[in-house]
């Protein structure tokens, strides 16, 4: 009967028809009994699984239905989406288990601690299993076959699941991106037919941009697992560290004509500090997802694509935790049902890959309980013996000048159950001083020594060439903090736990003359917003200038004047008090402005700042990641408003009211018209600013709106012969998926004020080398003459990298055109080059036209 079934859901005519919608016992193993007070997923969400695409309020509604219905099931929240939807985790074990689920947890906890790991009796203790779906949000098979495997751990009767949930912890997260998986499931069912349509074309299969791959500001969370800058990841890596799991599932989906796949992936892919033996109990894990797949007639594939590279990844990340992180991906209907080179696919088949597989990891889990738990035991273990031996005992981290920087990598760092402490005083190595009250120490001899190597190593050389995600990603490097490894542990302080935010000081008495702040601190924007949004007047520095109490303020530095404001002298220094608390800078009071040492407050270098009126193009033709991004980086760290404008309302939008427009990478190319071109073009000569970024820079040059020459691969020398068989290896290898590079910055420009160090850590995932340009003043970023500081680039492209310009400012008009090579807001970790985009905003406009090319 499920034969049948399953022949009909595969085997149809191109021609729409409507498909048999199965119910439960299409999906459920042959055999089973469920316990008739548990509900089904129907009788909660209003339909069968797979007939239309569950919401995420419905899954909510089911999932409490669960923990009302069942004692095996328990239900938190442990935290919200940006748009208010609960983050749910359901712990599934048997009754008894729960009864002492706490002790339990603290057993497990001990197996992962080398000081108490010997205790635990292996043999007698469970498993912890943790179970997700669906980060990308419309790849919706997963987070719908969540539905039944919930249903099925909550009900299921007999001695089998019986057996899984003693000796089983399962913690069930039935939806890892809500706001997302809500986006796609309106879009799909409000566009579905009676008479289901599987041609691709139909509306149907093509969402509207962002899509409902990322969370609301277009993350992608599947690479935000190690620097969790989003609540969804943030409760997640809580619950991870809370539990310590031994294997970790993470179901996605690929092209539709594709057909499954499970991890291991490609060997050489793996990380060097993931052990061999996680590959080979994945290798094992993995017969069970086969002889799942084969009893359904389903196909697969395992060691031919994706890799285990960057611990961002949600099946990467457990791996070098002492965990088994798992990876499937589920060729993908995305609507209903769609077309494939394998007959069309239907979405129930897709859910019922995703559910057998599910449980064939329970039943890994289960039949491999002992291996696992001794796996993680003697992961931690190791860890420790190779900490002994590593030369290195210690990294400290620091700006002497901006604490918060630092502050916000200890924040990352600890967040991952890694010890951090403040020093016990002032650390200085290599000419680098990390003051005690900034700084921080990592010891490296405690269990997540592994982990806390790869956050700080810089690696040059790869066992493989390509890489599904980036190469690199030495976090000291992308928070553009001082770092060194050191040979001893120093005397270490307090130790970090939940990082307070520093507070600035305000230095002298109320002033009714004016009041100055250096801009190096990382929340400068945020000041700076905070006071023009009040209406207050301010300006920047262009040349140094002193306190009389001597110290020196250097160029970029924000004047307050107090006279000749809308605002009194109280109202003022209430905003000073917030700028100081909140935005952990400190504010000097000022009595006279002259100090023969520099220039006086009235002096025409100080130019006054207008507060920003900024849009960003987005939608077709427009990177949503890398839109994203900045949308983050603007409306949650500075509190800066930005209009995101619609490449297709920019056709008819007034613009003159935005100074600044915005334009991301693109992707793709954005569809604007001759006529828009224009408009932009007369926009820019009356003085309006461009900010464009990687590939937006060719867009601008085809459009005569920017002078940046990208240096091309030299194509005049011969190519050698090569087999056919290497074009994909070769054409892979050429891609810089993500690497770190340095450059050298010209401290007196103002796109680098704020900054007080020459050499720059830049993250660069495009292979678009810009010419230097000829002028004297011209080239504010230049990549040194060997720059790669991490990651993987081809000896080809390496040659277009040395001394590349990764900046320059076009004159048209009176307008500027900005351009940088490299995306300078990369993902929300990389902090370090956040200030010279937010430097092109503010300042922009005042460019001297005698540094434009
Ligand atoms: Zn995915």
């Amino acid at each position: 009967m499920l034969r049948i079934i399953l022949l009909s859901l595969l085997i149809t005519s191109i021609a729409p028809i409507v498909y048999a919608q199965p119910d439960l016992t299409y999906y459920m193993p042959d055999g089973v009994t469920f316990h008739p007070s548990v509900p089904t997923p129907k009788s909660i969400i209003g339909h069968e699984v797979g007939e239309w695409h569950v919401t995420h309020d419905r899954l909510v509604q089911y999932m409490y239905a669960l923990d009302k219905a069942s004692d095996r099931v328990s239900l938190e929240v442990t935290g919200h989406t940006y748009e208010g939807r609960p983050l749910l985790l359901l712990t599934i074990t048997s009754p008894t288990n729960h009864e002492r689920i706490e002790n339990i947890r603290q057993q497990h906890l001990a197996l992962s601690d080398p000081g108490s790991s010997a205790t635990p009796d292996i043999k007698n203790m469970p498993a912890v299993f943790y179970i997700g779906f669906s980060i990308h949000g419309n790849e919706a098979s997963g987070v719908n076959a969540g539905l039944l495997a919930a249903y099925y751990l909550a009900a299921a009767q007999g001695p089998e699941i019986e057996n899984y949930l003693s000796n089983t912890v399962i913690l069930f997260d039935p939806s890892y991106n809500p706001d997302g998986m809500q986006r796609f499931s309106g879009w799909v069912n409000a566009r579905k037919s009676i008479m289901t349509s599987a041609d691709p074309n139909d509306a149907e299969h093509n969402e509207a941009w962002p899509g409902g791959r990322f969370n609301h500001y277009w993350f992608d969370l599947n690479r935000d697992w190690l620097v969790a800058q989003h609540p969804e990841s943030r409760a997640r890596v809580k619950s991870f560290q809370r539990w310590r799991p031994n294997v970790l599932t993470d179901h996605h989906e690929m092209g539709a004509n594709s057909t499954f796949f499970f991890q291991p992936g490609v060997p050489a892919r793996m990380h060097p500090l993931t052990p061999e033996k996680n590959l080979e109990l994945t290798k094992q894990i993995g017969t069970y997802h086969a002889k799942a797949l084969d009893d359904i007639g389903s196909f697969y594939f395992t060691q031919e694509g994706y890799d285990d590279f960057y611990y961002g990844k949600g099946s990467t990340f457990p791996d070098v935790q002492g965990s088994i992180g798992i990876l499937f991906e589920q060729a993908s209907s995305r609507g209903h049902a769609q077309e494939s080179i394998n007959g069309v696919l239907t979405f129930p088949f897709t859910i019922r890959n995703q559910f057998v597989t599910a449980l064939s990891s329970l039943k890994a889990v289960n039949a491999m309980r002992e291996d696992l738990l001794s796996y993680q035991r003697q992961f931690y273990r190791d860890a420790i013996s190779e900490a002994a031996k590593d030369p290195v005992k210690a990294y400290v981290f620091g700006l002497p000048k901006d604490d918060i920087r630092a502050y916000h990598l200890a924040e990352v760092i600890s967040r991952q159950a890694i010890d951090v402490f403040k020093p016990a005083s002032d650390v200085s190595q290599n000419g680098n001083s990390f003051p005690a009250h900034s700084s921080y120490v990592v010891n490296l001899n405690q269990r997540q020594y592994r982990l806390i190597k790869s956050m700080f190593e810089k690696r040059t050389s790869f066992k493989d060439s390509l890489f599904y995600d980036i190469s690199s990603w030495t976090l000291p490097l992308a928070f553009g903090v001082n770092f060194e490894p050191l040979r001893s542990v120093p005397a270490v302080g307090e130790k970090v736990v939940d990082p307070t935010m520093p507070k600035g000081k305000r230095i002298g008495e109320k002033s009714d003359y004016a009041y100055v702040f250096a801009c190096d601190g990382y929340y400068t924007p945020r000041a700076m917003y905070r006071l023009l949004s009040h209406g207050i007047r301010i300006k920047v520095a262009n040349d140094p200038f002193f306190h009389t109490d001597g110290t020196r303020f250097d160029r970029g530095s924000i004047l307050i004047p107090v006279a000749a404001q809308d605002k009194n002298a109280d109202q003022i220094e209430f905003l000073i008090d917030e700028i100081v608390n909140k935005d952990g800078i400190d504010v000097y009071a000022f009595k006279t402005g002259l100090d023969y040492r520099g220039v006086s407050l009235g002096s025409s270098a100080f130019v006054p700042v207008k507060k920003p009126s900024i849009a960003m193009l987005v939608g077709d033709g427009i990177s949503a990641t890398d839109a994203g991004e900045i949308w983050h980086l603007l409306d949650t760290r500075f509190s800066i408003p930005v209009t995101l404008l619609p490449t297709n309302v920019l056709d008819r939008a007034s613009i003159s009211r935005y100074p600044t427009i915005i334009m991301p990478a693109t992707s793709g190319s954005p569809g604007l018209s001759e006529a828009t071109r224009e408009k932009l073009k007369s926009w820019t000569q009356q003085g309006g600013t461009i900010i464009g970024f990687e590939s937006a820079l060719t867009w601008l040059n085809n459009a005569g709106l920017g002078k940046f020459e990208m240096r091309k691969e030299d194509d005049k020398k011969p190519t050698p012969a090569r087999p056919y068989a290497d074009i994909d290896e070769y054409t892979g290898a050429q891609e810089t998926s993500g690497a770190i590079f340095e450059a050298q910055a010209d401290l007196t420009h103002p796109l680098l004020y704020g900054y007080t160090q020459p050499k720059l850590a830049l993250f660069k995932s495009n292979n678009l080398f810009m010419e230097k340009s000829t002028g004297a003043y011209s080239n504010p970023i230049v990549y040194t003459a060997a720059p790669l500081l991490s990651g993987y680039i081809s000896k080809e492209n390496y040659a277009n990298a040395k001394q590349a310009s990764m900046a320059g400012v076009s004159a048209i008009g009176q307008g500027r055109v900005i351009g940088f090579t490299d995306n300078l807001c990369f993902r929300a970790f990389w902090f370090g080059t956040n200030q010279i985009f937010m430097n092109a905003i503010f300042y922009g406009p005042m460019i001297n036209a005698a540094s434009t090319r």
